[in-house]
């Protein structure tokens, strides 16, 4: 059924037939240009779809999948102008059945009196009981009478599931064509399933058994090239030096004594290591873990003191340009007192070490000549142009792992052959230690798995909406005792077509309730300084409220804050929902955080109740991807996370085996010269996994 003769997986998705240019448009939002891709394109799901009924069996307002052969099928056109109306009459041998769809003129073609399967809801149409709008399964299992798993597709634009089977239906039989990627002897060690026919059952299953099977051949390869790539990883950053800074015990001691809480045992260990790798010759290459609120900040805060007093350089990379502001006010605090400035280049703000607003030029002249020893920047500070006297620690907040290509560019930033800095990477999102281990296996992991002592649980209530004039009285209290509340709401594009409650369209209200308050609002949409402007203000206290979409997700610290609001709070995961409630309670007060989902079903209230009753970011991430099953790792990739397609946590056999497999094709060849495809696919799992 392709278009022209188009016989590769390597061809544009063009070729196939039904997809125009609008269509392409809207597939190339999924990743997917070619054929190739379409394939590797997974179901999240699958829906069962019962065994065809008999026709007489079809009730009203039902979901109904009938067999039969189409006696009649005519075109008609409405009242209403350009809408066409294609009816027919379908008969399975006993009875007749009336069935209606609108707009698809192209339905003309179908043939007459052959079997066909149909699929949709019973309703009056013309008061007539019809088949409305069904679609059209030529599936060679349903008709002949089995019941059938059939898949349904991440969708982008105008994009439709049953538009998504009929193209994949077509690509499949190319898949033949396609190499395994894995070289032949592992195939055979290890007993693994044919690729090709493992990627089919991933899209239209036999049973469930099959669809076990393949998604187990898939992960296999996935662990694989996941574990060659961390193990080439660590042994090309193993080639690189780095200069050592030494331990300097009475300026460590200092910089303890002076702050106005004590260490966790476990920030006391986190930060011992850091020091202790930086102060080898060698890159560090270290992950520092901790749930939000376990205090990362003030670790990294160390590692950049002894940087400076060693006089050396050192960056803490923030993710946003709200974060890098709040990152160089509070490290300000922290390291004033010990003679050191922080350095602020996030957009187009630019500070020095005090605070001062500084130009483009001043910055990069004192970047320059190594006067700026600690400078909090974003992603502008790895262009070309910013050069460093001696770079020598590099700091990434809220992010895993430390891109290739970045990497690339900080050797450019360090001027010796083979030097790099230390890297230090810090991220909130808890992973089973198992899987951390093979994913992040190319670091050193550090894990603050312990809280700042003295902070109350905080109280976490499921509430609905006719309930929520009871949590705005409970945002006045709160201010009125000198705290502040967050109101958070789901991402600002989704609003309109998941009819969430966006931001900017409750705001009006959301003043009206709290009147009297002080009520900011904060989303992506805002330019940087306008941004800047509301967090700064909320964070001195100039408003009481913030109403935000989940820009604030990642470390935004607002101490006072002692309320949460999360509307549509069904909407996010668990994992997701526990980051933001770390916003609060992070002092000694009191906080409770309110979830009002938009649906309160009863898996809804069950999946919130846990966030109610457990304040750990690890079994919650847990619980979430028990949950969501197999698919999404660690939450969205638009947070520079990673995500498996095929592996759960639940495959740590399939893991190990894995790993394994990795480590002695290692030794066999270093560089897997021996096999290119393979080599290929290696690097490929490099580029995804990093945050581009
Ligand atoms: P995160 O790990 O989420 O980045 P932060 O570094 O922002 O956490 O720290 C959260 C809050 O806890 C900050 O206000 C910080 O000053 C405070 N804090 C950090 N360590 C301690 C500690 N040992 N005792 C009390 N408070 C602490
Ligand atoms: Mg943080």
């Amino acid at each position: 059924m392709l278009k022209s003769n188009a016989a590769s997986l390597q061809e544009s998705i063009l070729s196939l037939h039904g997809v125009g240019p609008a269509s392409a448009g809207d597939l190339r939002q999924l990743g997917i240009a070619r054929i190739g891709d379409l394939l590797e394109h997974l179901p999240v799901r699958h829906e069962p779809y019962a065994a065809p009924i008999a026709l007489r069996a079809a009730r009203e307002n039902e979901i109904v999948t009938v067999r039969g052969m189409l006696t009649s099928l005519a075109t008609r056109r409405s009242f209403r102008r350009r809408l066409t109306i294609q009816e027919g009459l379908l008969n399975d041998g006993k009875s007749t059945l009336s069935v209606v769809w609108f707009n698809q003129p192209y339905l003309a073609q179908l043939a007459k009196n052959q079997p066909l399967v149909l699929r949709g809801k019973m309703q009056r149409y013309r008061s007539r009981l019809t088949l409305v709008s069904p679609e059209i399964i030529k599936d060679p299992d349903l008709l002949a009478g089995q019941e059938k798993l059939m898949p349904i597709y991440p969708l982008a634009g105008r994009l439709t599931v049953r538009q998504m089977r009929y193209w994949i239906k077509q690509a499949l039989p190319l898949l033949d064509k396609r190499r395994e990627i894995l070289p032949r002897e592992v195939i055979r060690r290890h007993k693994l399933l044919d690729r090709s026919w493992a990627l089919a059952q991933l899209h239209f299953p036999t049973d469930p058994d099959q669809l076990a099977a393949a998604r187990k051949r898939m992960t296999f390869e996935e662990l694989l090239l996941l574990s060659l790539f961390v193990l080439r990883e660590r042994q090309t950053l193993q080639s690189f030096s780095a200069e050592p800074i030494t331990i300097n015990t009475t300026l460590l001691q200092k910089f303890v004594a002076q702050l106005p809480f004590t260490l966790t045992k476990a920030q006391r260990v986190a930060s011992w290591q850091i020091l202790q790798d930086m102060a080898k010759p060698r890159p560090m290459n270290r992950l520092l873990e901790g749930d939000v609120g376990s205090g990362k900040t003030v670790v990294a805060a160390m590692a950049l003191l002894a940087t400076a007093r060693a006089n050396r350089q050192a960056v803490l990379l923030a993710p946003t340009v709200v974060l890098a502001q709040q990152h160089a006010y509070n490290l300000r605090k922290l390291l004033a007192p010990l003679g050191i400035g922080v350095s602020l280049f996030a957009g187009s703000f630019i500070e020095n070490g005090s605070g001062q607003p500084r130009t483009r030029t001043q910055l990069k002249a004192a970047l320059a000549s190594g006067s700026l020893k600690v400078l909090v920047a974003t992603h502008g500070v790895l262009r070309p142009e910013i050069t460093f006297k001696n770079l020598s620690l590099f700091v990434v907040d809220e992010q895993h792992r430390f891109g290739v290509k970045q990497r690339q560019l900080l050797k450019s930033k360090v001027h010796k052959n083979n030097y790099l800095p230390h890297l230090l990477s810090m991220t909130a999102t808890p992973i089973p230690r198992s899987l951390a281990l093979t994913v992040y296996g190319d670091l050193d992991l550090s894990i603050l798995d312990e809280k700042p002592l003295g902070r109350p649980k905080i109280q976490t209530n499921i509430v609905r909406e006719n309930e929520l004039s009871q949590v705005y009285t409970h945002i006045q209290d709160a201010v009125a005792n000198g705290g502040q509340a967050f109101v958070m709401y789901p991402l600002i594009d989704e609003s309109e077509t998941l009819a969430a409650h966006a931001v900017t369209a409750d705001f009006t209200n959301l003043k009206k309730q709290l009147r009297g308050l002080r009520v900011g609002m904060l989303h992506g949409r805002m330019k940087d300084e306008e941004k800047n402007n509301v967090m700064l203000n909320f964070k001195s206290g100039k408003l009481d409220v913030l109403a935000a979409t989940p820009v604030i997700e990642v470390g935004i610290d607002v101490p006072r804050a002692t309320a949460m609001l999360i509307r549509s709070a069904d909407r996010f995961g668990l994992a997701q929902l526990h980051q933001f409630r770390g916003r609060i309670g992070r002092s000694e007060r009191a906080s409770t955080c309110f979830l009002c989902p938009d649906a309160a079903t009863p898996a809804t209230r069950r999946r919130l109740q846990l966030l109610a009753e457990s304040q750990d970011g690890f079994s919650l991430a847990e619980a979430d991807l028990e949950m969501r099953g197999p698919g999404e790792i660690f939450g969205t990739k638009q947070h520079g996370q990673v995500t498996f397609k095929y592996a759960t946590v639940l495959d740590s056999r399939v893991l190990a085996a894995a790993k394994a497999e990795a480590a002695h094709l290692i030794a066999q060849d270093p560089d897997l010269k021996s096999w290119p495809i393979l080599q290929k696919h290696v690097l490929k799992v490099g580029s995804q996994l990093h945050l581009e």
